[in-house]
């Protein structure tokens, strides 16, 4: 669970029910500083001189703001539209696309106007009728450390299961989803969990949850009827890497229900890198060990207009087979959606 250190709350935030109750919570916290804010200027109000230093009091500020634009960006191919409800993350993983994509941003927003958002989904599944509309409630952050101070997943579970035409999905790195067990899903919330073994989860995703805690938090959702899936991401060859994703898909296999009615989802994706990621992973983690040498690397022009470094073609077979082999032998319904 995250335990912010510095609360903002921008103009309007307070007049909400949702910023009410933050503000509640934290109001007689002595660890906790609390600013109402009379302008919207977040970065000054947050401690350090350069990214480095904005980047670890970013990750310990919470922003309780209010979701003007009520127009969603698209999310494909995953989903339809970004649901907004979070943006930023406490973790720390050292290759997260967040810290490109909110670099300047470095801190957690929560957004108060929850209803107003879920009025604006409506919109769009109409606009969408008789298809069904996908919304993805994850892809700015990690919405979970969040959910005890909002509550907003349970809010938005509740409201998908009552819509026929529409599918919520959401993914994270952490376990605390107890509080979402006894919520009327009516099937129409995937989780997913992103997975990896244990030296890269030790080595590269700090202040996040161990594979074996959100395997367990996936058997219970799993248990409760949630249709669940997993992204193994990003993977790495490196020494003993076989042995060692060989060791979390049989740690999955043993911890999971053995009688699941909806087939598990998986999605499996190799390292890549950008300069422009490069560059700010320097910044941030100016020790990493991350595997980012150019001339290692195949380069790759993506979807989006930038070249990324991919591992060479061979590489990148033989992680292809690997999973293909492990992940069918191990899980005979398992819908493998993709291995890149
Ligand atoms: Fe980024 Fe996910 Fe790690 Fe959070 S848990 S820092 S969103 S990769």
């Amino acid at each position: 669970m995250f335990s912010p250190r510095l609360v903002l709350f921008e103009k309007g935030a307070l007049d909400y029910e949702l910023g009410k109750y933050i503000y509640n919570r934290f109001k007689n916290d002595s660890n906790v500083e609390i600013i109402k804010l009379s302008s919207n200027k977040i970065i000054s109000s947050i401690p350090g001189e350069n990214m480095y230093e904005k980047y670890r009091a970013g990750k310990k500020t919470l922003v309780v703001g209010v979701k003007k634009s009520l127009k969603f960006q698209s999310c494909k191919p995953s989903a339809h539209y970004q649901l907004p409800l979070v943006t930023g993350c406490m973790g720390q993983c050292e290759y997260c696309y967040l810290n490109t994509q909110l670099g300047n941003k470095p801190f957690v927003r929560v957004y108060a106007n929850i209803d107003e958002i879920l009025n604006q989904a409506k919109k769009y599944i109409q606009a969408r009728s008789p298809e069904i509309t996908i919304f993805e409630g994850s892809a700015t952050s990690d919405p979970i450390p969040v959910e005890p101070y909002t509550n907003s997943l349970k809010t938005c579970i509740e409201y998908f299961a009552g819509e026929q035409l529409a599918k919520f999905r959401f993914v994270t790195k952490y376990n605390d989803i107890d509080s979402l067990l006894q919520v009327n899903h009516n099937s129409h919330t995937e989780i997913r969990f992103s997975l990896n073994t244990y030296s890269i989860i030790n080595e590269y995703e700090h202040f996040t949850a161990s594979a074996h805690k959100r395997i367990e938090a996936a058997a219970k959702l799993a248990r409760h009827g949630y249709p669940i899936g997993f992204i193994i991401a990003p993977v790495f060859i490196y020494e003993n890497w076989k042995e060692e994703y060989r060791k979390l898909i049989d740690m999955l296999h043993k911890t999971l229900p053995q009688d699941l009615k909806v087939p598990i989802g998986f999605e499996v994706i190799s390292h890549r890198f950008t300069t422009k990621a490069k560059n700010t992973i320097l910044e941030i983690f100016p020790e990493t060990t991350l595997p980012m040498k150019e001339e290692e690397r195949k380069f790759k022009y993506g979807q989006f207009g930038y070249g990324k470094y991919i591992y060479p073609n061979e590489q990148l077979q033989e992680i292809k087979n690997f999973f293909k082999e492990e992940l069918s032998d191990k899980f005979k319904d398992a819908h493998i959606k993709y291995i890149i």
